[in-house]
C-alpha cells in the first residue's frame, strides 16, 4: 500500500509540519514522519506548504436522491460532489424514493456508498412510514440492520404531530439514537396548501406579494420539540436553523442541560431574502433565505457553541423543476462543493472564528454528533487518515457547470470565493488530488465501520 509524505502544511492554519500517512493512518508527525518515510517502501510525496491540514469534513445533512430520483442526483455524484467539497463523510436524507423507512432502503443506499467508495455514506432513516407524519417507521429494523442508522429524519417535512414527536424520542432513546428535525409548524406555512409558504415573511414578501413563512413556524416547533427531549431525557438535533429567535431558543436550552444540537447551512450564513427579489427561483429553498439581522444572529451562534454544526442540506435538482417560475420550482440548492469556501468567507476570513473553530464544526461535532469513532478526530499520530489539504488563499469563481454534482442550482454561482480543497484523503486514500477528483478507494478495502461510542 502505499504511503503519504505531506511536507510543509499547517494543521489547523497553525505552524507548519509533515505528516506520514499509511494504512489509513497517521502513522507520524514532524521530524519523525521525515524519518519514518525512508523506510516506507512504496513513497508519495506531496508538497504541502501553503496549505492548511484539516480533518476530512463530515454533513450530517446530504440529499444524494437514489433511489428514485436519479435525474437530479446519484450517490456515486453526490459522493464524487464530497470529496471535491472537502467531505469524508457524508449523511444521505431519507426522503428518497421509496422513502428510506425500512432496513432494506437503508442498506441500499450504505452499499451504494460503498461502492462508490469516494466518501463515507451513512443513510438517515425516515422518523414516519413515507415521511407522512401519521406512525412510526421500523427505527428498530433500521438501527439493527447492516447500515446501523443511528440518525432518523422526516426532513423536508416536520414531525409536526407532538405526541408521535414524543413516540419517536423515546424509541431513539432506547437504541442509541436522535432525531434531527426539520422544525416548520405545517399550518403555519399552509403546508400542502394552494397557498403554501413561498420566501420569509417580512417587507420583500409583502412587497413581492408571495406567501410568507414567518420565523414562528420554525421557532415554536424548536420551544416544543427542546422541552419534549427535555422531557423524554432524548437527544434531539435540529436541521437548518434559520432565525435569530431559534438562535435565542436553542441557547436557552443547553443553558438548562437540554440534550440538544443544532446545525447551521452556509447559505443561511451569507445570502438574505433580499435576493429573492430577482425572482430567481436558485434562491428558493426551505427554510427560505431570512434577514440581514437573522444573518448575523447565525453567525454569532455558530461562534459561540449555541449552533454545533454546518449542515450543507446539500439538495439537487433537475434544470427544469428550478429554471421555471417561482411559485413552481423546487425548493433547494446544491452546497457540497462550496461549503469550504462559503463558509470561509462568511466565518474565516471576517475573523469570527478561526480554522480550529472550523474544524470542530464542519468534523468534530458532526462526527460526535453521531457517534463516529473514526471521523472528526485531531490531526495527530495514531489517528486515521481521513483529512483534506487546503488552499485558504486560493479565490475561484463559482462555476456550477463544473460540478460534479448533477445539480447546477448553486446560489453560489458567479460568486468569487475563496479557498479551495487541494487534496481528500479517505482512510488514507487520496479521493482528491490536485484539486480533481482522484480514483476512489477500493470496495475491497472496505470502509471502517462505525466503531467505539463517542457521544457529544
Ligand atoms: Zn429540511
Amino acid at each position: 500500500m502505499t504511503s503519504y509524505l505531506i511536507t510543509g502544511a499547517q494543521p489547523y492554519g497553525e505552524d507548519a509540519t509533515d505528516l506520514l500517512l499509511r494504512d489509513g493512518m497517521i502513522l507520524a508527525v514532524g521530524a519523525e514522519a521525515v524519518q519514518r518515510s525512508a523506510e516506507q517502501t512504496d513513497l508519495t510525496t506531496l508538497d504541502g506548504e501553503g496549505l492548511i491540514v484539516l480533518p476530512g469534513m463530515v454533513d450530517l445533512h446530504t440529499h444524494l436522491r437514489e433511489p428514485g430520483r436519479e435525474d437530479a442526483e446519484t450517490v456515486e455524484t453526490g459522493t464524487r460532489a464530497a470529496a471535491l467539497g472537502g467531505f469524508t463523510a457524508v449523511h444521505a436524507m431519507a426522503n428518497s424514493s421509496p422513502v428510506a423507512d425500512t432496513a432494506g432502503v437503508v442498506e441500499q443506499v450504505h452499499r451504494l456508498g460503498l461502492q462508490a467508495g469516494w466518501s463515507e455514506v451513512y443513510p438517515v432513516g425516515a422518523v414516519t412510514v413515507g415521511l407522512k407524519g401519521e406512525k412510526l417507521a421500523e427505527l428498530g429494523a433500521m438501527a439493527e440492520s447492516s447500515a446501523q442508522v443511528r440518525m432518523f429524519s422526516d426532513d423536508g417535512h416536520c414531525v409536526a404531530d407532538p405526541q408521535l414527536m414524543r413516540r419517536a424520542l423515546e424509541y431513539v432513546k432506547s437504541i442509541d439514537g436522535f432525531v434531527a428535525q426539520h422544525a416548520q409548524d405545517p399550518s403555519l406555512t399552509a403546508w400542502g396548501t394552494a397557498n403554501a409558504a413561498q420566501m420569509n415573511e417580512g417587507e420583500v414578501s409583502a412587497v413581492l406579494g408571495l406567501p410568507g413563512w414567518p420565523a414562528v413556524a420554525e421557532e415554536a416547533i424548536i420551544a416544543r420539540d427542546v422541552l419534549l427531549a427535555q422531557h423524554v431525557g432524548a437527544r434531539l438535533h435540529i436541521c437548518h436553523v434559520s432565525t435569530a429567535g431559534s438562535v435565542e431558543i436553542i441557547r436557552w436550552a443547553k443553558e438548562r442541560g437540554i440534550s440538544v444540537t443544532a446545525e447551521v447551512t452556509p447559505h443561511h450564513l451569507l445570502l438574505t431574502d433580499e435576493l429573492v427579489r430577482s425572482y430567481d427561483p436558485v434562491y428558493k429553498v426551505n427554510p427560505p433565505l431570512r434577514t440581514q439581522k437573522d444573518v448575523e444572529a447565525l453567525r454569532a451562534g455558530l461562534a459561540d457553541g449555541t449552533i454545533d454544526v454546518i449542515g450543507t442540506d446539500h439538495a439537487p435538482h433537475p434544470t427544469q423543476d428550478k429554471e421555471c417560475e417561482w411559485v413552481q420550482a423546487a425548493m433547494g440548492m446544491t452546497g457540497l462543493e462550496t461549503a469550504l469556501s462559503v463558509v470561509q468567507h462568511a466565518m474565516v476570513d471576517t475573523g469570527l472564528i478561526g480554522w480550529r473553530r472550523f474544524a470542530e464544526v464542519t468534523s468534530q461535532r458532526p462526527a460526535q454528533i453521531y457517534g463516529h469513532a473514526h471521523q472528526g478526530r485531531p490531526i495527530a499520530a495514531g489517528e486515521p487518515a481521513n483529512l483534506i489539504l487546503v488552499d485558504p488563499t486560493a479565490v475561484r469563481e463559482v462555476r456550477p457547470d463544473a460540478h460534479a454534482s448533477k445539480g447546477r442550482n448553486s446560489p453560489f454561482r458567479g460568486l468569487q470565493l475563496p479557498g479551495q480543497v487541494r487534496a481528500t484523503f479517505l482512510s488514507g486514500h487520496p479521493v482528491v488530488l490536485d484539486g480533481a477528483l482522484a480514483t476512489p478507494i477500493s470496495s475491497q478495502a472496505g470502509l471502517p465501520g462505525r466503531t467505539g461510542d463517542s457521544r457529544p
